[in-house]
């Protein structure tokens, strides 16, 4: 007899684990079906975790080669052992993924290894199994997208994914796409010695974020070595041997050559639907492939939901996260909840770019009065106490209301610092209300403080 659940989740990475645990909170019976042999998707196993743990190691080899000797510290014989960062940052996944499979048994989750296809609205096969679910929770996520003319030969011509496994340092890495991976992926290598080009088809890094954050971004990159090609556009790829060579276009019309031992072509992620049986059920997709969802991440079919990188909107765990918890909670007859407009992206470069809300150009666009305060971290006591003073907080409030409307920050650690913002977002705090709030001295969040304080020209310590 086939075995029956309340919720069958598709896919247990950062969005799907959690809409698993949620619904095993409220008491419904639910299975998870992961193709791979280790939970977390690509966030535990190929994305956050692993460039985060490759990017502290390299951030250390950093330090110690440009920064120790202005503290006094003389490093002799500084060596990196690439294929022992790799294991590191491996064992690291093996334990955070570790740490999933037991909250999924712990939660009694009944887990299935395969791949899942839905074969009927209540029914979902994998392996020889076919499960009888009451509803289901699409969590497939998302792959790489492929670059026309410059197909993944996953050697020479790689993705994140073998990004993260490299074993030596690229001589020469050539990076299509400025955005978040190019500038992570490209921080690493670059920090190890690599030279690295980033061939950008737009006119900045980081496109549609603050454009002082993308200033600050391209300089500190350039500071630590990497090039940036804008506007141009890639269009053919050969690897001869260990050498890849580029053929590119401008926006001149002028073709332009490059030639690397690595190219990492990183243009963004397309939804991952494949094999999945959606035909069968009749589930809508939008025109670039991402299932179609209502806003309480509901297909077309009553009982069939959809969350996470699948479903396009922000590509991040945390907003994976979100939407299968309230997907689960929504199943479970509560009133799920995601504000998107509280959900940070943070970029995790050295200095770090952390943002949230709205950006000055989309509130100009939609005619909302505000005012910017700023302030940079060259005057936080604890910033130059750490030698690490480049970037600023910029917060922006209703010139009217003095709600907060955004915050984008670059700089040392703002990873952490922007969720006072979400903090006060979600709560629709002002300006003055963040201002007036003590924050600890001496500690970088104090220029949170102060960028609110100047919100309405009330900061202590700029002028
Ligand atoms: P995924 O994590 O992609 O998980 C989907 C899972 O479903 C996979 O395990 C897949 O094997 C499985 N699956 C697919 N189809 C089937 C099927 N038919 N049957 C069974 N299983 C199936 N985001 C951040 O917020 N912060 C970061 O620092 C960050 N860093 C990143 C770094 C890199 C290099 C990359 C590539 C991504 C990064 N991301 C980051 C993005 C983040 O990884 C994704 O947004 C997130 O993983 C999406 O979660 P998801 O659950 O929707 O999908
Ligand atoms: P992205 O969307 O961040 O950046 C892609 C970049 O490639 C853009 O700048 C785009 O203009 C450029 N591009 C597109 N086509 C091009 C072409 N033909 N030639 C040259 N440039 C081209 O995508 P990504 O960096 O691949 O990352 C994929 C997803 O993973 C993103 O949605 C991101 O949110 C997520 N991610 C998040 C984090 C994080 O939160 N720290 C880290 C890594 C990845």
């Amino acid at each position: 007899m086939s075995k029956s659940f309340d919720i069958v989740v598709i896919g247990s990475g950062p969005g799907g684990y959690p809409a698993a645990i949620r619904g095993a909170q409220l008491g419904l019976k639910v299975a998870i079906i992961e193709k791979y042999k280790t939970l977390g998707g690509t966030c535990l196993n190929v994305g956050c975790i692993p460039s985060k743990a490759l990017l502290k190691s390299t951030e250390y080899y950093h330090l110690a080669e440009s920064d120790f000797a202005d503290h006094g510290i003389a490093v002799d014989g500084l060596k990196v052992d690439v294929p022992k960062m790799i294991q590191r940052k491996r064992k690291v996944v093996e334990q955070i993924t570790g740490g999933v499979a037991m909250l999924i048994d712990g939660n009694k989750i009944e887990r299935f290894e395969g791949h899942g296809t839905i074969v009927g609205k209540n029914q979902v096969k994998v392996g020889d199994e076919t499960l009888e679910a009451k509803n289901i929770i699409i969590a497939t996520g998302s792959k790489p997208t492929p670059l026309r003319g410059v197909a993944f030969d996953k050697k020479r011509i790689i993705s994140s994914t073998e990004a993260l496994e490299l074993q030596e340092v690229p001589k020469e890495l050539l990076v299509v796409g400025a955005g978040v991976i190019g500038l992570e992926m490209g921080s690493v290598w670059a920090r190890l010695g690599a030279k690295v080009t980033i061939i950008e088809y737009g006119k900045t890094c980081l496109p549609g974020m603050d454009k002082h954050v993308q200033r600050q971004m391209q300089k500190s990159m350039q500071g630590l070595g990497c090039e940036f090609v804008f506007d141009t556009g890639v269009t053919e790829a050969t690897v001869d041997g260990d050498r890849v060579k580029l053929v590119a276009k401008n926006s001149k019309d002028e073709i332009v050559n490059f030639e690397g031992d690595y190219c990492l072509v990183a243009i963004g992620r397309r939804p991952y639907t494949d094999n999945l049986g959606l035909d069968s059920v009749g589930v809508q997709l939008d025109e670039r492939g991402f299932v179609k969802i209502d806003d309480h991440w509901r297909t077309n079919v009553d009982n069939i939901y959809a969350i996470g990188d699948v479903v396009g909107g922000l590509m991040l765990a945390h907003k994976a996260e979100e939407e299968g918890i309230a997907a689960a909670e929504v199943i479970a007859g509560k009133p799920g909840h995601v504000n998107y407009n509280a959900i940070p992206g943070v970029v995790y470069t050295w200095p770090e770019v952390a943002v949230v809300g709205k950006t000055e150009e989309q509130l100009k666009q939609a005619g909302i009065p505000f005012n910017v305060g700023k302030f940079n971290f060259g005057a936080n006591g604890r910033a130059v106490a750490s030698n690490e003073t480049v970037g600023f907080v910029k917060v922006i409030a209703h010139k009217e209301t003095d709600e907060i409307l955004g915050a984008h920050m670059i700089g040392p650690n703002v990873s952490e610092m922007i969720q006072e913002i979400c903090v006060a977002l979600e709560y629709k705090a002002s300006s003055e209300d963040v201002g007036i709030t003590s924050h600890a001295h001496p500690t970088l969040s104090e220029s949170v403080k102060e960028a609110a304080l100047a919100c309405t020209k009330r900061a202590i310590h700029s002028l």
